[in-house]
């Protein structure tokens, strides 16, 4: 494959994705919202004053093309009913007879779960912890073949807290374009970056490769329950368009659920008129958790955390299994915390880290410090050598 010569303006030769998922396309064809959808894609909105349709795909559109050196179409915008959504989405469009995906780990387990459910397969690509959770690119080539069709990210970082830069996103999306694949990329903690790092959107190098990008409200507007996302193809080349996957996208939403009405009616006003006041407090609400969060944890000698969070709600620590006494794994540690404590923690192993822990700290400061405080309590309780004294001295907590 001459991967080099991928891109250019509509150009589709060289990219080893298209010819999506077969299923959907005779799926789509039995649906008249898929076939009117199509029809509404049609509509010139650029000469017509008039006000027909797209109202809300446009608001999206002109939302992302904000921070994007072009304009995306809103003809590129699919609404979904939450990220979720558009996860389950993507997996199932890709899922063409013998095709593979590369997803992140640690990860978001849904794409796993969703890919297996479609008869796509995944493989797992490394973050690496000493590198501030940047995808391990090298090991990215190793699993690619030729039956790889994208590669997920998802920045800012759910599990990591990690924030990408715009030199390491550049590099991922060069990898992408030496495999010949799409990047998607799930931004629907975008801005919520209070490190040093900015958040960029990956889109900013869709004309390297292309980019589905995947987001919604839940968490910038911190409206979880609305079930508002968006699938947007950021690929100025419309390599996308041109290799179907816009079309499979298209009939896999016209036989699924729809985005709740009147939230897709206030999409627009959401999007565009939300005070900056509110971001702001937000973020700074965010970044003081992910503070005490990070400092508490430095307190609890057998959990080590490798990166300060920057970004998103969560954190990835390292539980030191060596310091403990009648503890056996991520799970038995979490298990028991609850039980003693009743401090709810992720074990690390639902996202592909055995003896990691994944906290988040999207909750009360309050309520934060106290269940790290009894955590660490928990940790001086099951320590080696702490059941000999306590037979000398009174319990350390
Ligand atoms: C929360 C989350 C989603 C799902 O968002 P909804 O809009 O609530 O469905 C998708 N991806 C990641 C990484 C998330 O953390």
């Amino acid at each position: 494959m001459e991967s080099g010569g991928a891109g250019g303006e509509g150009e589709t030769a060289g990219w080893r994705f298209g010819a999506a998922n077969p299923a959907l396309a005779v799926a789509g064809s039995q649906s008249i919202r898929a076939a009117v959808t199509r029809i509404y894609r049609c509509l010139d909105g650029s000469g017509d004053a008039r006000p027909v349709t797209f109202l809300f795909q446009n608001a999206v559109a002109a939302h992302l093309s904000r921070e994007l050196p072009y304009a995306v179409s809103p003809a590129d915008v699919v609404l979904t009913a939450g990220c979720n959504h558009a996860v389950e989405i993507m997996m199932s469009v890709l899922a063409s007879p013998g095709a593979n995906v590369l997803l992140p780990r640690p990860g978001y387990p849904l794409y796993a779960s969703r890919a297996a459910l479609s008869g796509l397969e995944f493989r797992h690509f490394d973050l690496l912890p000493d590198s501030e959770w940047e995808v391990d690119l090298a090991g990215v080539e190793a699993l690619a073949d030729a039956n790889t069709v994208a590669m997920v990210i998802v920045n800012p970082n759910n599990p990591c807290g990690c924030v990408y830069s715009r030199d390491h996103l550049a590099k991922i999306a060069e990898t992408a374009r030496k495999l010949g694949i799409m990047v998607i990329s799930d931004e629907v903690y975008d801005h919520f970056a209070f490190g040093s790092k900015p958040f960029v959107p990956m889109g900013v190098f869709g004309d390297v490769a292309p980019v589905m990008t995947l987001g919604g409200i839940s968490k910038r507007w911190m409206v979880p329950g609305w079930r508002l996302g968006w699938i947007a193809a950021t690929d100025p080349n419309g390599i996308l368009r041109n290799k179907k996957i816009i079309d499979s996208v298209i009939d896999y939403r016209a036989i699924s659920v729809d985005p709740v009405t009147f939230v897709q009616g206030a999409l627009p006003d959401i999007l565009a008129k939300t005070d900056d006041a509110f971001f702001t407090n937000a973020l700074g609400v965010v970044k003081k958790a992910a503070e005490i969060c990070y400092e508490k944890l430095k307190e609890i000698d057998c959990i080590t955390c490798p990166h300060k969070p920057e970004g998103s709600m969560f954190v990835m620590a390292k539980l030191d299994l060596s310091s403990l006494d009648g503890i056996e794994d991520d799970v038995d540690f979490c298990s028991k915390l609850a039980k003693e404590e009743s401090v709810v923690i992720c074990p690390g192993s639902g996202l592909g880290m055995k003896n990691w822990l994944r906290i988040t700290f999207a909750v009360d400061p309050q309520l934060l410090e106290d269940g790290l405080e009894r955590t660490k309590c928990f940790c001086k309780r099951h320590a080696w050598g702490t059941k000999f004294l306590m037979m000398m001295t009174r319990p350390p907590c």
